[in-house]
């Protein structure tokens, strides 16, 4: 195995995305050797929803989905209550673990921002609906976006709603530290993800070390993102290791407990019907150096 018996959740993989039509069973084999148990796949439309579904249930144990529409979908994908009764029916799948990627990005304004807000609540309510966490995605829209989850968090906590301990994490964060506690605050837990690694990476490596480690997930975004030292290229869930990785040494914690307090975190917000794990088997223990089974070389990215 070679992972040194540690287990990590890549909360955040677009695994249904075509960038991985080619070789996606090598993509999942790589994660599985990388330690990386377990995967939920967002979806950002309706039919990326069903394309993730499909592929989950090749690999019931291991492969989950979040059904939504995403903020830069919204213009073309979003059709009010349509829309939402599909979405209804698709959680119904025991693979559905979370509603998302929904959320708000000012940065593209692909969809007109009164639209992605229109989405946006409209899918918040659907997961209080549904008991379902939501997986948010933000870009120079932070402000909103948490002025928003405050109001839902607020009205989740007023009714009792089991969802206020655990509503959801903000993925990929790209603000900083303050509004990082703000969103832990209202129960939110935060996800780190390629720039953790970069050299400009500051702003996610400040946040990496302000946020308890309690309410830190460890995503890749795949297939976008990847951490150094395979920036540029097209980034898969066995990456996973490079953040978590990272993460530890900012923490200064050995890297076993941050894996363990990770993917516990994935564990608790999604309650991922995982099936009991057999104990590590793998002799030798090997924390530190996650790419030593990796040859480094461009992998062949497809056409
Ligand atoms: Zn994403």
């Amino acid at each position: 195995m070679g992972h040194g018996g540690t287990m990590l959740i890549d909360t955040h993989t677009h695994l249904h995305f075509d960038a991985f039509d080619a070789d996606r069973p090598q993509v999942v084999r790589r994660a599985q050797e990388a330690g990386v148990i377990a995967w939920i796949d967002p979806a950002v439309d309706l039919d990326g929803a069903r394309r993730a579904l499909t592929w989950a249930h090749r690999y019931p144990d291991a492969y989950f989905v979040a059904v939504g529409v995403h903020p830069n979908s919204a213009h073309t994908a979003w059709h009010g209550e349509a829309t939402l009764r599909a979405l209804r029916t698709l959680a119904n799948d025991p693979a559905v673990v979370a509603i998302g990627e929904i959320g708000l990005d000012y940065y593209r304004e692909a969809t007109p921002p009164p639209l992605q807000r229109q989405a946006l609540q409209a899918q918040l309510d659907l997961a209080a609906e549904l008991g379902l966490p939501v997986i948010l995605h933000q870009r120079e829209s932070i402000a909103d976006l948490l002025a928003i989850l405050a109001d839902w968090v607020a009205d989740l906590r007023a009714h009792g709603h089991p969802l206020a301990e655990a509503p959801g994490v903000l993925h990929s964060f790209s603000a900083g530290p303050s509004e990082a506690l703000r969103g832990v605050e209202l129960g939110f837990f935060i996800g780190l993800t390629g720039p953790l690694t970069f050299k400009n990476g500051h702003r996610m490596r400040a946040v990496a070390r302000a946020v308890p480690l309690n309410h830190l997930l460890v995503e890749t975004d795949a297939p976008f993102m990847a951490p150094h030292p395979y920036r540029g290229r097209r980034n898969e869930p066995a990456y996973v290791r490079w953040i978590a990785q990272r993460l530890a040494q900012e923490r200064g914690l050995p890297f076993e407990t941050v894996a363990a307090q990770t993917t516990a975190n994935a564990q608790r917000l999604f309650r991922l019907p995982l099936r009991p794990t057999e104990p590590p088997t793998s002799p030798q223990a090997d924390p530190g150096s996650p790419s030593e089974e990796d040859d480094h070389e461009p992998r062949h990215l497809g056409p």
